[in-house]
């Protein structure tokens, strides 16, 4: 597990995914098993519930 830390870190530190079943994060949607687009996320407008 400690020799894939540095790999993950890459991973999130460069994530353009990020999994909406299980909330990880990575570079490649392959990775994740429900994979949406970060940017997808930060392009949501404010919710009048928050
Ligand atoms: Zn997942």
């Amino acid at each position: 597990m400690e020799e894939s830390l540095p790999l993950l870190a890459i991973q999130i530190n460069e994530a353009k995914y990020v999994c909406k079943k299980c909330g990880r994060a990575a570079a490649d949607k392959r990775l994740l098993c429900k994979p949406t687009k970060l940017a997808s996320l930060l392009e949501i407008p404010a919710s009048p519930e928050n």
